[in-house]
């Protein structure tokens, strides 16, 4: 009897340990960045560690109402999202919890984390000018400023100010400039436009091929996958204010979510995505630069040339998002 209740209560323990065990190897996941760039992410981080990783996909928007809708008791432990301004955002509304990490603050620079550490890029994105090389000589080109001239009237196409991706480039230019003269810029640019604004970067570019417009500004990584697939295509990448504040730069990243049920799971996977080994799968499933300095881009987009990116903190493209919309609003930036 006495064997049997110790024989019981071993296995209860045991049991018990076991389901606690099983139960902390797991981390929840919401991501605004496509399956197909985070999913080699998570099954190597699983078959490295034996942590299982659930996540949903969808639009940054919906799976930040998501968050908010569940309140205290979040699905998710991690928010992973795409532009500083959709992470400061995300944090202004309360969602993250900050992580206090010297992984965290040793792998990523200052400026491509929250001041306070509520989120953390993960991988870098220029925005930057591409040329059709048979309409334009690159001397002519020098600085995001410059495409307001009026010497490119007809020639530029942009894509629609309603995407986040400009309004972080426009609220750096407020932080930059101040507002007058950034309103100045944008109304320089909307004279010059050779068509309406396109819904992609890509449509940008096609215009470009096309030979509608001769300039453009769009995330490197559009351009990297129309090159990787028509190498013959007569576009050329410029790296605009190098004398100057340098490249626009923005992220991609995440934080941990506010009442996450496996947060030193889920701080666990953020600290890998900072590092050595994660960081080329991060950036490189997109063609984009790693945000630990320690790893270098892949060759493809290396060949792109090494450029100065403009050091100002990415969260201040969150905090004057508000005045970048209205500002092209007012310029008729549709
Ligand atoms: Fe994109």
């Amino acid at each position: 009897m006495k064997k049997m209740s110790a024989l019981l209560a071993a296995s209860i323990l045991f049991s018990g340990v076991w389901a606690s065990m099983t139960q902390a190897a797991e981390v929840s996941v919401y991501s605004a960045r496509k399956e197909h760039l985070i999913k080699p992410l998570f099954d190597a981080y699983t078959a490295k560690t034996g942590v299982k990783i659930n996540y949903t996909t969808g639009k940054a928007g919906m799976l930040l109402e998501k968050l908010k809708a569940e309140g205290e008791h979040p699905a998710a432990d991690l928010l992973i999202t795409v532009d500083a301004g959709n992470l400061w955002h995300a944090a202004d509304t309360g969602i993250f919890e900050p992580v206090d990490s010297k992984i965290l603050a040793a792998n990523i620079p200052a400026h491509l984390r929250d001041p306070e550490n509520r989120w953390f890029g993960f991988s870098v994105r220029a925005r930057t000018i591409i040329y059709n090389k048979n309409k334009v000589n690159p001397e002519q080109l020098s600085t995001y400023e410059d495409l307001a001239d009026p010497k490119w009237k007809g020639k530029l196409a942009l894509r629609t100010s309603k995407k986040v991706y400009n309004q972080s480039l426009v609220a750096a230019m407020i932080a930059e400039h101040g507002e007058e003269k950034a309103e100045e810029i944008v109304r320089g640019w909307v004279k010059n436009l050779a068509a309406a604004p396109y819904a992609k970067d890509s449509k940008a570019l096609e215009a470009l091929v096309a030979g509608v417009a001769d300039v453009t500004l769009v995330n490197t990584y559009y351009y990297g996958r129309m090159m990787k697939k028509n190498p013959d295509l007569p576009l050329v990448i410029f790296w605009p204010n190098q004398e100057t504040t340098g490249v626009h730069v923005n992220v991609s990243g995440g934080g941990l979510i506010k009442g996450a049920k496996n947060k030193e799971e889920a701080i666990k996977l953020l600290e890998w995505f900072s590092g050595i080994e994660a960081q080329g799968l991060f950036a490189g499933s997109n063609m984009e630069y790693p945000a630990n300095p320690a790893v270098k881009p892949s060759e493809f987009v290396a060949s792109w040339g090494d450029f100065k990116a403009d050091p100002i903190g990415t969260a201040k493209y969150g905090e004057f998002q508000e005045a970048a919309v209205k500002l092209m609003d007012r310029a008729r930036y549709k």
